[in-house]
């Protein structure tokens, strides 16, 4: 059986997604797509070989008997009402980060999913599906070397054009947000901000780098350093210091060279190329989850968590304080 797509927001990341999954995955085809730009919609898909349903405006492709399911890849505060509007129809719908632009908006999108009675929502939180990442996991839930106490993380790009306000913490960080709390299988309960001197290598009022200490219900702390101007590469760290050992994440393969008297490998500088295998394993099982009828990856619940992580450590950076995270008890519906 092939699974039927439609694609809001045909983008920088819709046009991944759609080239991947015509090109790379398999079992769903995209039969539709909407943007408020036709003129570029239609030359991507001819230039990819595509033939597919323009729609206008999103809900009207949301409602068509010809889609199955739904991506959501347009601008972050559409996401909300497409994101919404899939769920009455009872329709599947995988959304890019973020799944609303406020907690409050998370929220919801988790009450109309309780209230459905059924998971339809996944939001596109693809560090899960790194492979790295999900070593790690394993090594933390089977406690091979005893109980994680400290994360010593960085979340490294070389610039980050088109930032603005406290956007390093509000639209990247949400990434660490998620794939800790979930590499632990813990919540967190405060969080304070350190700004340390800042970079001249950025744009003017803007503040790089930060730290960002977070603490867990079982009393881990997280270090994660934010450099979204580092200049040199991209560059995602995770060390975990346990009871009897420490584990890091590992370096993306790379050659290694030995020449002119140097040892050296690669750095990667774009994000797309440092997780795509993510976004590839991330689009299959959804794609399979979703034919299967059972949604099982990140959930609007996590899009809520992480949302309400973001608002305390934006108050945590303005206060200068430690600030209480409180997190509702997760409901029974996504246990
Ligand atoms: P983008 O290049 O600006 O693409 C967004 C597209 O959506 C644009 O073509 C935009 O058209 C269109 N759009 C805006 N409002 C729309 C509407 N009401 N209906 C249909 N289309 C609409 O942005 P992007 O970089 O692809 O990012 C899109 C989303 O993905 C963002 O929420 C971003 O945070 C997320 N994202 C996630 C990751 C990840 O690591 N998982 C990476 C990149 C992006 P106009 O340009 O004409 O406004």
């Amino acid at each position: 059986m092939t699974l039927k797509l439609g694609v809001i927001g045909i983008g920088a990341i819709g046009k991944d997604h759609i080239k991947r999954i015509h090109h790379k995955l398999s079992r769903a085809s995209i039969v539709a797509v909407s943007d408020v730009n036709r003129e570029q919609t239609d030359a991507f898909l001819s230039q990819e070989c595509i033939s597919a349903m323009y729609f206008e405006n999103g809900i009207d492709l949301i409602q068509s008997k010809d889609v199955d399911a739904i991506l959501v890849t347009s601008w972050g505060p559409t996401h909300e009402e497409f994101v919404l509007a899939a769920v009455e129809a009872g329709k599947f719908v995988f959304c890019e980060k973020p799944l609303a632009v406020t907690a409050e908006g998370c929220r919801q999108i988790v009450d109309a999913e309780i209230k459905a009675g059924k998971r339809l929502v996944q939001v596109g939180f693809m560090r899960r599906f790194d492979r790295g990442y999900r070593q790690l996991r394993n090594v933390i839930s089977e406690q091979e070397m005893g109980l994680p106490l400290i994360l010593n993380c960085a979340h490294r790009a070389p610039a980050a054009p088109g930032f603005f306000g406290d956007m390093a913490i509000s639209d990247s960080l949400v990434h660490e947000f998620d794939v800790l709390r979930w590499l632990l299988q813990d919540d967190y309960v405060s969080a304070q901000v350190i700004q340390p001197r800042g970079t001249r290598l950025c744009d003017e009022g803007l503040q790089d780098p930060h730290v960002i200490l977070l603490r867990t219900r079982d009393g881990i702390l997280i270090n994660i350093e934010s450099f979204v101007n580092c200049q040199y590469g991209y560059d995602i760290q995770c060390n975990i210091i346990c009871e009897s050992g420490t584990v890091s994440l590992p370096e993306p393969s790379s050659l290694q060279r030995r020449h002119n008297a140097r040892l050296s490998t690669e750095i990667i500088v774009d994000w797309q190329e440092r997780f795509v295998d993510a976004f590839d394993v991330e689009l299959q099982e959804w794609i399979d989850a979703t034919l299967a009828g059972e949604m099982n990856g990140p959930s609007a619940w996590d899009g809520y968590v992480v949302a309400v992580t973001a608002d305390v450590c934006l108050k945590a950076k303005h206060s200068g304080a430690i600030e209480a995270i409180d997190i509702p008890e997760k409901p029974t519906f996504y246990q």
